[in-house]
């Protein structure tokens, strides 16, 4: 009797199909290591969980490079053949990023495209919502709310909301990352950016990520 193979169980994770496969990783997985980094956290996570769509089997892949240290409740969004990983929960204690990764699906490899950082972009944080649009023909990424720490955290951005919640709060911040300069911007130069920074435009932080990926997107749907 043929085996047939099957992903480990796990949560809190994406999966997103780019052609004709559905790719998954990470999540909350048995035996995960609850630290920051370590051998074992990089091996369990440098491995991605192949569906070909057509006949249903999954194969597990091996990847190169180092793949995102925000496990679960991340963001993800596809580009032609490229996936994007933004923020998530590390996995122990009180640990956040907004780290922005790519994973090139032809290659396998794993691209660091923004580190993790208090300093400055989006809150560190994990339950966001991400999409892939084009404004002007250009690629961008648009990271849309999620939860992160009120202290230690990167400074609010001007005109978004964060709730009153003590130390875990949600937040309606929206980030918009440009691929073609490979940073995050602020800018209210742009019709579809202005239209998301005004505050009456933006979901409540309360709204579920869902709610505010789909507000989002009738917004980009009357531009
Ligand atoms: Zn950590």
């Amino acid at each position: 009797m043929s085996s047939i193979y099957q992903p480990v169980e796990r949560y809190h994770h994406s999966t997103v199909q780019v052609g004709d496969c559905l790719y998954m990783w990470g999540g909350v997985q048995p035996g995960l290591p609850r630290v920051h980094n370590n051998e074992k956290k990089k091996l369990m996570c440098s491995v991605v969980e192949v569906c070909h769509v057509s006949t249903g089997e999954w194969v597990q892949k091996p990847t190169t490079g180092d793949p995102p240290l925000g496990v679960s409740f991340y963001a993800a969004a596809v580009i032609r053949n490229e996936i994007f990983f933004f923020g998530g929960y590390c996995g122990h204690d009180k640990c956040y990023h907004n780290s922005l990764y790519s994973f090139n699906v032809d290659t396998f490899n794993w691209k660091e495209l923004s580190p993790t950082t208090s300093y400055c972009g989006p809150w560190m944080k994990d339950g966001s919502g991400m999409i892939a649009i084009k404004v002007n023909g250009e690629d961008y990424l648009a990271v849309i709310g999620g939860c992160g720490l009120s202290f230690n955290n990167t400074p609010p951005q001007p005109g978004a909301q964060y709730s009153q919640d003590v130390n875990y709060q949600r937040c309606n911040e929206v980030h918009m990352y440009r691929l073609k300069s490979g940073q995050f911007i602020f800018s209210n130069s742009i019709g579809v950016f202005r239209l998301l920074l005004m505050a009456d435009s933006r979901p409540t932080p309360e709204a579920k990520v869902k709610g505010l990926v789909s507000a989002i997107n009738s917004l980009y749907n009357i531009r």
